[in-house]
């Protein structure tokens, strides 16, 4: 699980998609990424569109841990938690379901850890009253872009607040450039912004062929914008100090 002081980095597509997944997790795996996003349930705006490969997609993420892959997972409801809870390390409670008290309540007891997203519109209190319904695990939260005015990003990155809710918890805060844009161009800049900030990681949106991921395309890298990204971020961390994956 993510730990405060150190700048780790969970990635992966946005969903498992059975053609690609494994070499996205070599390819991480090579890099010293452990935290591998292994989305099989996706929430999606509209209902005719892919809903991620469900339980079908369970060899994939067995596969991933047996390489040794850390698998993040997304559950939105008591069943994918059933079906989560022995395949995924790391449990994520999405945007959409931060203000879900009774789930949150759940899943704290189940003790798994989770990975918290912010809701789009949720205030910083807010973020912190979700976090306290799951006292009985362990927790990072995940800033990942609020509502605004602006539509030439998907979000506004909000890492002003980010750091906020790390002054005034005790939680790993990371954020999310992947979503939090919209945009492959900014993630790169993003991350570097949050590891500057004090964050404690990033999640980012990795593909082999972005144009062919079934969703997110246009905010994912492919695996030279990832190289390219993980110099750069080792050389900040360097200059700054930070203890930065494995390292
Ligand atoms: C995701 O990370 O796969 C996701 C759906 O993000 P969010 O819950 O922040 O929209
Ligand atoms: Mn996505």
């Amino acid at each position: 699980m993510l730990q405060r002081g150190r700048f780790d980095i969970i990635a992966g597509p946005c969903a498992v998609e059975k053609e690609s997944f494994q070499k996205t997790v070599d390819f991480l795996l090579d890099r010293g990424v452990s935290h591998i996003r292994g989305n099989i349930f996706k929430p999606r705006t509209w209902a005719h569109t892919f809903q991620g490969v469900g339980e079908q997609g369970v060899s994939e993420l067995e596969a991933a841990r047996g390489k040794g892959a850390k698998i993040v997972a997304e559950a939105m409801s008591p069943e994918h938690l059933e079906f989560l809870r022995p395949r995924a390390d790391v449990i994520q409670i999405g945007a959409r379901n931060m203000y879900n008290y009774p789930f949150l309540s759940q899943v704290s007891k189940l003790k798994v850890p989770v990975l918290l997203k912010r809701a789009p519109s949720a205030t910083v209190d807010e973020v912190l009253g979700a976090a306290s319904y799951l006292k009985e695990t362990q927790v990072a939260l995940c800033e990942r872009g609020i509502r605004c005015f602006n539509t030439e990003t998907r979000f506004t990155l909000d890492l002003a607040n980010a750091v906020l809710i790390r002054n005034r918890s005790e939680f790993p805060v990371i954020a999310d450039p992947s979503h939090g844009t919209g945009l492959r161009e900014l993630v790169s800049p993003m991350c570097m912004a949050a590891m500057a900030a004090g964050l404690d990681g990033v999640m980012i949106e990795v593909h082999p062929d972005p144009e062919r991921s079934q969703s997110d395309p246009q905010q994912t890298l492919d695996f030279k914008a990832f190289d390219e990204l993980l110099g750069r971020l080792e050389g900040l961390a360097n200059a700054l100090g930070t203890p930065f994956l494995g390292c």
